[in-house]
C-alpha cells in the first residue's frame, strides 16, 4: 500500500495546498524524511533536485513553524533556506509560497544580482521564511539590516553545491550566529568527506535518509547514442529539431547540452539562422536574461534550451520531453544530473547522446557508472553529403520543410498547410530508423524496454 501525505502526519491546511498542486502521493524522499521533520529531528538527506527535495523540508517546516505559533521577528525569520543559486533560491521560494498558502506564513527570498536597498526594505519587518543565497545574506548582516537571532529552522541545500561554488567560508560565518537550539536540516546530491565533516560539525545527532537517483534516473529515461563527428553536430541537432530525422518521443521541450558556454551560445545562432527559437543559459548571462530563458522555455514559446551544466544545475525545468548531450560530459554523475532533468517526478524522458571519436571513453565511463544501456540510432540517409553541403544544401532543404518540428507555442511563422509546403514535404515516417544489427556497436541495440525489466525496484 503507498502512504499518503495524510498518514504522515502533515496538518489540514498543507494537505489542501497539496491538493491543490495536484500532488497525491509523496515521492520516496518524502515518505522517507517528513516523520523524522515533524519529530524536530535533525536531518542528513542526499537527494538531488527532482527527486520532491524542496517539499520534503518545506512541508514539515511550515507545519512545526504554524504549530509554534510564534511571531514574526522583527529584521529576522525563523527558517532560513541557503540555497547555492538564484534560480534554485527563487523555486524554493516559490516552493513555499505554494505549500505554505494556507497557513499565512510570510516567505520572502534575497539573492545576489539585485537590489540590496530593496532587500533591506522587504526585510525590515522580518519574515517566517527567508530563501537566501549566502552571500547576499551576509551583506545584509554586514549592514546590520538583518539577523539570525530568530531563526528555529536551518537548510542547507544542495550543499555539495554549495561547497564546489566556494561557500563554505559564508557559512562559516553564518552558521555561528545561529542560535544553538535550532533544527537543522542538510541535504546534498553526493556524499563526499567535506558533506560528512559538515553535517558533523552542524547537525545534532541527524536521522539520514537517501534516495538514489542514479539508478532510479537512469531507468525511467530511454537513452539513445549518435555517434557522429564533432563537425556534424550541428547539422545532426537542426534535423533532429527540424523534424527531417525523427527520433523517439514527442519533441516538445528540448534541453541541450553544451560543455561550454560559447560552445551553446554558437548552437543558438546557428539554430537562429536557420529560423529555430532557442535561448542560450549559462554562467555569463545576467540574471534577466536568465529568467527569461527559463520563462519562455517553461511556456514553451522558445522550446528549445542550450545550457551549460553549471547553469542547469538545480534549476527545475518542467516538461523536458528531449535532452540532447550535444557533448557528453566527462564526469559520469554529470550524465545523471542532466539526463535526470527529463523524466521528472514520476514521468518517462527519453535522453540523445551526441558522442564523437574523441568522446567515446566519456561514454564509456558513463556506461560504467550508471549501468546505461544505450541503443544506438542511425545517421541520416547521405548525411556528410548534407553537412559537406553537396547534394541539397542546407538551404535548400530548409526551403522544401515545413516549420520546424518544435514549434514555438503561439509562434510559427509558416502555417503547415502552405501549397509549397504540402508539394515538397519530405516524408516523416512515424518511427525513427535504428540501426541495422551488425552497425550498432557492442551490445548497444538492446532496447531500453529490457533494460527496464531487468532492473530492481525504486529504493
Ligand atoms: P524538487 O526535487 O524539489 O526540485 O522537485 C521536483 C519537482 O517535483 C517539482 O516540480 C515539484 O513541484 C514536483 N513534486 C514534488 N513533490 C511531488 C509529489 N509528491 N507529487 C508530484 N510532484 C511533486
Amino acid at each position: 500500500m503507498t502512504t499518503t501525505f495524510e498518514q504522515l502526519g502533515l496538518s489540514q491546511p498543507i494537505l489542501q495546498a497539496l491538493d491543490l498542486k495536484g500532488y497525491t502521493t509523496p515521492t520516496p524522499i518524502q515518505e522517507q524524511a517528513i516523520p523524522y521533520l515533524l519529530e524536530g529531528r535533525d536531518l542528513l538527506g542526499i537527494a538531488q533536485t527532482g527527486t520532491g527535495k524542496t517539499a520534503a523540508f518545506m512541508l514539515p517546516s511550515i507545519d512545526r513553524l504554524r504549530d509554534a505559533d510564534r511571531q514574526t521577528p522583527f529584521k529576522s525569520c525563523r527558517m532560513l533556506v541557503l540555497a547555492p543559486t538564484r534560480e534554485l533560491a527563487g523555486q524554493i521560494a516559490q516552493s513555499a509560497k505554494d505549500y505554505g498558502a494556507l497557513c499565512g506564513l510570510k516567505v520572502q527570498s534575497i539573492v545576489g544580482g539585485t537590489s540590496v536597498g530593496k532587500d533591506r526594505n522587504k526585510l525590515h519587518r522580518g519574515t517566517d521564511i527567508l530563501v537566501a543565497t549566502p552571500g547576499r545574506l551576509l551583506d545584509l548582516i554586514d549592514q546590520k539590516a538583518f539577523g539570525l537571532g530568530g531563526v528555529e529552522i536551518l537548510v542547507l541545500d544542495e550543499a555539495d553545491q554549495m561547497l564546489d561554488l566556494g561557500f563554505i567560508h559564508a557559512l562559516r560565518k553564518i552558521v555561528p550566529m545561529l542560535p544553538k537550539e535550532r533544527q537543522t536540516l542538510l541535504f546534498s546530491a553526493t556524499m563526499p568527506t567535506s558533506i560528512r565533516d559538515l553535517s558533523k560539525n552542524y547537525l545534532n545527532n541527524p536521522a539520514q535518509v537517501a534516495v538514489t537517483p542514479a539508478a532510479t534516473t537512469a531507468e525511467r529515461v530511454d537513452q539513445y547514442l549518435f555517434m557522429v563527428q564533432q563537425d556534424e553536430k550541428q547539422s545532426l541537432l537542426e534535423m533532429i529539431l527540424q523534424g527531417r530525422h525523427p527520433v523517439p518521443g514527442k519533441l516538445e521541450r528540448v534541453l541541450v547540452f553544451s560543455r561550454t558556454k560559447h560552445g551553446a551560445d554558437r548552437v543558438v545562432k546557428k539554430l537562429a539562422q536557420i529560423g529555430i527559437p532557442a535561448n542560450a543559459i549559462h554562467g555569463n548571462k545576467s540574471q534577466p536574461q536568465r529568467e527569461r530563458a527559463l520563462a519562455e522555455f517553461k511556456s514553451a514559446r522558445v522550446p528549445v534550451l542550450v545550457a551549460t551544466d553549471v547553469a542547469a544545475r538545480g534549476i527545475d525545468i518542467p516538461g523536458v520531453s528531449h535532452v540532447i548531450n550535444y557533448e557528453l560530459p566527462n564526469v559520469p554523475e554529470q550524465y545523471v544530473h542532466r539526463i535526470g532533468r527529463t523524466a521528472r517526478a514520476g514521468k518517462d524522458g527519453i535522453a540523445i547522446a551526441f558522442c564523437a571519436e574523441d568522446e567515446r571513453a566519456h561514454l564509456k565511463d558513463i556506461r560504467k557508472v550508471t549501468d546505461a544501456e544505450f541503443e544506438r540510432l542511425a545517421l541520416p540517409d547521405n548525411f556528410r553529403a548534407v553537412v559537406e553541403g553537396v547534394g541539397p544544401t542546407k538551404r535548400e532543404v530548409q526551403q522544401k520543410m515545413a516549420r520546424p518540428r518544435v514549434t514555438p507555442r503561439g509562434g510559427g511563422e509558416r502555417g503547415e498547410g502552405g501549397a509549397a509546403n504540402k508539394a515538397k514535404r519530405p516524408a516523416r515516417p512515424g518511427q525513427p530508423r535504428r540501426e541495422g544489427a551488425g552497425g550498432g556497436g557492442q551490445g548497444e541495440q538492446r532496447r531500453p524496454a529490457d533494460r527496464r525489466r531487468s532492473r530492481p525496484g525504486q529504493r
